[in-house]
């Protein structure tokens, strides 16, 4: 039996206006439906109807952790400097990390996450490779000071993580956790009601080389992805790019005067050709501060990621250091490029001949501009963010692009963390050897923030039954009423009877009030029961999800507990049945 929530006594203080920092309707509609509290920029607090939440996703979390074998443990949040001293990271880790002193001085930082804790903790405890592999795992709240913080639960600087360590004897075992891992993040996704994809990944701050990133599909991501009908997928930042430049069709090096263009925009309609016969250069300078040009072709952008695998540390020149080298903004090209100037072209404008790009004269371009007679190129690279259209790496289709929420990242970690930390084990071979470690991480509160951005519309949330706070809502119309109320209460404890979880709006209030905020809180099912049903023996049942409304007579509803009562799943049984609500691929 579960508990019956009353409506007269829960903490879900609604809003009627929200802040206009709230863009997306994910924040938005958890501040309006009483789930959530900003405290301050990127602190927020989860009220009743919130952490039920979050308790429900971890919960799918921990179950999805425990089929596979890994085993729930707790870390500290806060963790000595020392070890991250060990792992370099103190100085790598940048800006986003809290770091503070104690008392004694003694360096401290809040976990963003714990690679060098739990590696300190396995190298004294984890001895042989009879006892792997191992997986371990934690729900706990991080802390990453974010540059921006913002859209709510998406990106905060506390919030709430599931974080994963698998330690293997070797690669091959490695591979093996890192696919159960896997699979059981696809299972996750499922469970949470989520439209997702699997995609390639940059493995950025935490090191390692093979990477994926589970992403919610929403246009309120910010993340992009290009996908292909062929299986490819990948976060743009990272996915090879193949751009189509296509030839102007000069080839004599011919100077126009072109008056008042300054973009690669202006410069096609200029000459009448498409953006994609420019080429676009872009200058920065690279560690040491050595000049740097970089030529892309004009329809596509320079992929951050990239260009900084191609020339490490680079930074885009301010407009006074262009100026003082010589680099006139706006019309960079690589004819006559002052000395010293490195340059670096996209992979694609290697076959390109006559150049459409910049003179290194304000007001001026020129045209057919040929590598090898007019200019060299230091290096090629792919050095573009790939786009629809652009061809898919695998299979040379159009790729596609879409906006995803990134929920949660898988990695291979190898010995990075096993070695800098000296963390070893004995080896069947008598011999020590570092651990192989994976790292899996899941954005649980962000979860939550994803489910309403794919599960919502213009009257609030619409919960998937395996998330929401509570399944049922039962609306007695006129409370106090003889007739009505004690319908109402009968059904509610008939179902908290079953199991099911269900709330009772039993405040003395309008029932155009109580539809609204049912509405806007996104129970999956309402029971509404109002006085000319009961005299009619009947209640009405509306699906949120799909906005179906049926009525259903008091012996129909008596049969549907009874069926579900001996069902194997009776959540799963009476909301199909009676409201035909899907529960989504419970376990
Ligand atoms: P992002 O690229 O969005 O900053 P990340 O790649 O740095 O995230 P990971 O280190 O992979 O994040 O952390 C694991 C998961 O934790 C992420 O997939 C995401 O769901 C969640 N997460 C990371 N940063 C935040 C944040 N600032 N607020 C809420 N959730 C976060
Ligand atoms: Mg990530």
């Amino acid at each position: 039996m579960t508990q019956i929530t009353r409506m007269s006594t829960l903490y879900a203080p609604t809003l009627k206006e929200v802040p206009t920092e709230a863009a997306l309707a994910s924040h938005r509609l958890l501040l309006r439906a009483g789930f959530i509290r900003k405290s301050a920029t990127g602190l927020y607090s989860y009220l009743p109807l919130g952490w039920r939440v979050i308790r429900k996703i971890e919960q799918i979390v921990r179950e999805e952790m425990d089929a596979i074998g890994a085993q729930e443990m707790m870390m500290p949040i806060l963790q000595p400097a020392e070890l991250w001293h060990e792992s370099n990271r103190w100085d790598d880790y940048g800006p986003e990390l809290m770091r503070m002193d104690d008392r004694h001085g003694a360096g401290l930082c809040l976990g963003p996450t714990h690679e060098e804790l739990i590696a300190d903790l396995v190298r004294n405890e984890l001895k042989s490779y009879k006892q792997l592999p191992t997986t371990l795992y934690q729900m706990q709240s991080k802390f990453r000071d974010e540059i921006r913080p913002r859209f709510g639960l998406m990106r905060s600087r506390e919030f709430i993580m599931k974080d994963a360590y698998s330690f293997n004897v070797d690669e091959e075992s490695l591979h093996e956790s890192y696919a159960q891992m896997s699979k059981a993040y696809g299972r996750i996704c499922d469970r949470l009601g989520l439209r997702w994809r699997a995609v390639d990944a940059d493995s950025g701050q935490i090191g390692g080389s093979t990477t994926c990133e589970y992403h919610a599909l929403a246009d309120a991501g910010e993340a992009e992805l290009v996908s292909c009908s062929c299986g490819f997928a990948s976060n743009t930042e990272v996915a090879e790019c193949i751009p189509h430049p296509t030839s102007q069709g000069e080839t004599e090096l011919r100077r126009i005067e072109t008056p008042g263009v300054a973009t690669i925009a202006d410069l096609a309609a200029f000459v009448g050709v498409p953006e994609s016969s420019t080429v676009k250069a872009l200058v920065g300078k690279d560690a040491e501060g050595t000049p740097v040009a970089v030529f892309i072709p004009g329809d596509h952008e320079l992929g951050e990621i990239k260009i900084e695998r191609a020339v490490p540390g680079f930074e885009f020149m301010t407009d006074e250091e262009m100026e003082d080298a010589g680099l006139p903004k706006g019309s960079i090209g690589p004819v006559g490029l002052p000395e010293g100037v490195r340059i670096l072209a996209d992979r694609s404008l290697e076959v390109i001949d006559g150049w459409l790009v910049g003179a290194n004269e304000h007001g001026f371009h020129y045209a057919g501009a040929l590598r090898g007679r007019d200019f060299e190129v230091d290096e090629f690279a792919d050095l573009c963010t790939a786009k629809a259209g652009d061809a898919c790496p695998e299979c040379g289709n159009a790729l596609e692009v879409n906006r995803g929420i990134e929920v949660g990242q898988v990695f291979e970690l190898g010995d990075k963390y096993s070695r800098t930390m000296g963390a070893t084990f004995l080896g069947k071979d008598g011999k020590e050897h570092y651990f192989q470690m994976g790292c899996y991480g899941v954005g649980i509160s962000r979860c939550m923030a994803a489910v309403v951005e794919q599960h919502n519309d213009e009257y609030g949330i619409q919960w998937p039954a395996s998330v929401a706070p509570a399944h049922v809502c039962v609306l007695p119309l006129v409370v106090g009423d003889d007739a009505v109320q004690p319908v109402a209460e009968r059904i509610a404890a008939q179902l908290a009877d079953l199991g099911v979880e269900v709330v009772i709006d039993d405040r003395k209030e309008r029932p155009g009030v109580k539809f609204a905020e049912a509405d806007l809180m996104g129970w999956p099912l309402q029971l509404i029961v109002g006085k000319r049903g009961v005299a009619d023996e009947e209640i009405e049942v509306k699906n949120r999800q799909s906005g179906e409304k049926t009525t259903v007579s008091f012996s129909a509803f008596r049969e549907a507990l009874t069926f579900a009562s001996k069902a194997k799943s009776r959540l799963t049984a009476f909301l199909d049945s009676i409201g035909n609500v899907a529960v989504p691929s419970a376990r």
